[in-house]
């Protein structure tokens, strides 16, 4: 499995390219300001993106979605319950002095169970909500395998949670997305959150101090 992963400021919210190196085809995760350098990775590489997928929509990980659109054509992928949020992409950064261009229409929305596949790969979409009510779990892996490369967005970081206090944001929820969604992946499952360096459950579950205390 090919993970190329990229950050740019203001949000340094990670972007991902994940592809099949075997066919060629790829997923783009997240995509935000650091769209252009991923889409090149991805030319470079000779990878296919056959689609978009967003682990939820705060205005951080949505900024360069229209521009992939316009390169790939292919589908946006988002949870129903934060169509809200990525309708107020363009007002949100503008709250933080940002012009984000308006993102074109959601394509498909997740639903328990689906697959999602890509050459050898296929990504199950697990709902996480407690950072914000539509968050998901990419979880990705071989077809017909367990995947154990879990793409959380802001859910999960390496030694922190997401936060909870903007609107939909619950804590309790998120602790419960945590510990009966992700710590069941196991602690050999390797985690890609939206913001900082990769870990793994087992890391988190250990040494986490909002996760071990609770
Ligand atoms: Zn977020
Ligand atoms: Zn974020």
């Amino acid at each position: 499995m090919i993970v190329e992963s990229q950050a740019v400021g203001p949000f340094f919210k990670n972007g991902f390219v994940v592809g099949c190196e075997e066919t060629r085809d790829a997923v783009l995760i997240d995509p935000g300001d650091e769209v252009a350098s991923l889409l090149a990775f991805a030319d470079r590489e000779k990878l296919a993106i056959r689609h978009i997928l967003l682990t939820h929509a705060h205005v951080d990980h949505v900024t360069g979605v229209a521009a992939a659109k316009r390169a790939l054509d292919v589908p946006i992928y988002l949870h129903r319950d934060d169509l809200f949020w990525y309708e107020r992409a363009v007002e949100s950064g503008a709250m933080f002095g940002l012009t984000v261009e308006p993102q074109p229409p959601i394509d498909i929305y997740y639903t328990p169970g689906q697959i999602i596949t890509f050459g050898a790969y296929e990504a199950q979409p697990h709902h996480t909500p407690g950072h914000c009510p539509g968050g998901v779990c990419l979880q990705i892996g071989r077809r017909g395998e367990v995947g154990l490369d879990l793409f959380v967005g802001d859910t999960l970081f390496s030694g922190g949670i997401g936060r909870t206090d903007l609107p939909g944001g619950d804590y309790d929820t998120l602790i419960a997305s945590i510990k009966n969604v992700l710590f069941a992946f196991g602690d050999e499952a390797v985690v890609h959150p939206g913001h900082g360096p990769s870990t793994t459950i087992g890391r988190e579950r250990r040494t986490n101090p909002f996760l071990t205390t609770t």
